[in-house]
């Protein structure tokens, strides 16, 4: 490379590149290019082209529309622009470089095996045309690598896996939010409102509105209001669906309007002034986002395909889609199970104890295939997570990472009385239950169970 080349090349503007990493405040990639001193130019790529991308479904579009305003205004405060485009995101990250002359391009990582693959294409192509491509660690305390059994192969139980987490290096303190930012020239791109994230006809997002505040800024206010008021009952009330004793950070987690870092640190520290084992017991919590991230980037077809292979002889029957229908919509005549699917479509979220007894319900009473499941949930969960949504439905099925045993069947009915014991979450959310309106279960539960038991000899077989 000739003087003027390498002159031109300091001084080009450096590319960030956001995509799960929502925020500006602890960003190693935005924070690597503010003190590269160099121009910025923020870019969002709008990628439901590429092969293997799952795109959105329509609770996470209406998040992400909110989301990406939210960054657009913080990085405004900060003197730079978020420049939207859409199409195959290698495409468009080339004709980004093109167009701004840029002289590199910088993001966090993504752990998918679909984008792991553009990101490796991206980062061969902008090298080869002699330009600097780095990528950073942002959204998972521990690299999937750096996390191995003593044989050097990932691990397949939680416990374990977590001891070695706790053992190794303890995760980076965050980065501060760059001071200010000098912008790129601006590019051409569209506006947020141009990628058309919103329901508009009809308008299904008022539930969503009234539950959540998208946004870094938000997100740390939760963060800070859970740690204070919330992490001492932690443990104690965690499994309670009608108590609001969770910490609802998972779509900041999902988004990246939070890291797992500033999460880490911040709780640590209040754990010296609230109940220890509150904040354990929550810290372990991440400690299974972790897990299912690492599964994934073990297992990049999580979605689709059994980890433990013999499930996929299990002989589910033909589909009933009615079935199907009563529970998308809250209507299978079991209350808890009701109530957590209204819950879900109303507000884009569910306790995380229901999730478990609706999965169980769907693959144990209905005998139908996780899959369908965790596709309803991709469609309507405003976290719904690449990782963490089908490992958890995994996990239900028995087919996943230390998973529930398949013949451990949750019985909804006790399940309530266990843990909605006076009824406030069924009846907030059920309020014809316990009269005449309410309908009869659509299955029998215990002939059901049988029934899933038998069919589960299959896989027994199997392996
Ligand atoms: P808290 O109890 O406050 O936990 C703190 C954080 O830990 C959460 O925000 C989340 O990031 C993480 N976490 C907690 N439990 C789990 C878990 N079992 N697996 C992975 N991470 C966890 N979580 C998602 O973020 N996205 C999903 O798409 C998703 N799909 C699920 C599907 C099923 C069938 C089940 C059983 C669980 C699923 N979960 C998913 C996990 C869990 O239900 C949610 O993370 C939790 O309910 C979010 O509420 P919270 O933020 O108040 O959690």
């Amino acid at each position: 490379m000739n003087a003027a080349t390498r002159d031109d090349r300091e001084h080009a503007p450096v590319v960030v590149w956001f995509r799960d990493d929502l925020r500006v405040a602890d960003n190693p990639a935005l924070r690597a290019a503010a003190d590269s001193g160099r121009p910025v130019l923020c870019l969002y790529v709008w990628d439901v082209e590429s092969e293997g991308v799952r795109p959105p479904g329509g609770a996470a579009r209406w998040w992400l529309h909110h989301s990406l305003t939210a960054l657009a205004e913080e990085l405004d405060r900060l003197g730079a622009r978020l420049t939207v485009r859409r199409g195959p995101a290698e495409r468009v990250v080339a004709d980004v470089l093109r167009d701004s002359g840029a002289g590199a391009v910088f993001w966090n990582r993504r752990y998918g095996g679909a984008e792991r693959r553009i990101d490796e294409a991206i980062k061969t192509a902008a090298r080869d045309g002699g330009l600097e491509a780095a990528s950073f660690a942002a959204s998972l305390l521990f690299e999937p690598w750096t996390i191995r059994t003593g044989a050097g192969t990932p691990f397949s139980v939680y416990t374990p896996f977590w001891r070695a987490c706790l053992a190794a290096p303890p995760p980076r303190k965050p980065l501060p939010a760059p001071q200010e930012l000098t912008a790129a020239d601006p590019v051409d791109g569209e506006s947020i409102d141009d990628l058309a994230l919103l329901p508009t006809d009809p308008d299904w997002a008022g539930g969503l509105r009234e539950a959540w505040e998208p946004g870094e800024r938000s997100a740390r206010r939760r963060l800070a209001a859970f740690l204070d008021e919330d992490v001492a009952r932690y443990r104690d009330d965690r499994d309670a669906p009608g108590i609001d004793a969770t910490s609802r950070l998972s779509p900041h987690l999902r988004w990246g309007e939070l890291s797992p870092h500033q999460v880490w640190h911040a709780t640590a520290e209040a754990r010296d002034r609230a109940n220890a084992e509150g904040a354990s017991t929550f810290v372990s919590e991440l400690g299974w986002r972790e897990f299912a991230y690492h599964t994934l980037f073990a297992h990049p077809e999580l979605a689709t395909v059994n980890i433990h292979r013999e499930y996929d002889s299990f002989p589910w029957p033909r589909l009933h889609p009615a079935a199907l229908r009563a529970w998308h919509q809250g209507r299978t005549g079991i209350p808890l199970v009701d109530a957590g699917m209204r819950e879900l479509w109303t507000t884009g979220t569910m306790h995380n104890r229901v999730r478990m007894v609706v999965a169980s319900f769907l693959i144990k009473n209905l005998l139908i295939d996780w899959r369908r499941g965790e596709q309803w949930f991709w469609d309507t969960l405003v976290d719904a997570d690449p990782a963490s949504n089908p490992f958890n439905w995994q996990w239900v099925a028995g087919s996943g990472a230390d998973a529930a045993p398949y013949f451990r069947v949750f019985n909804p009915e006790l399940q309530r009385t266990k843990f909605d014991p006076h009824g406030d979450y069924v009846r907030r959310w059920v309020p014809e239950w316990d009269t005449a309106g309410y309908p009869e279960p659509i299955v029998d539960l215990a002939e059901t169970r049988r029934a899933a038991l038998a069919a589960f000899d299959a896989v027994k077989k199997a392996r």
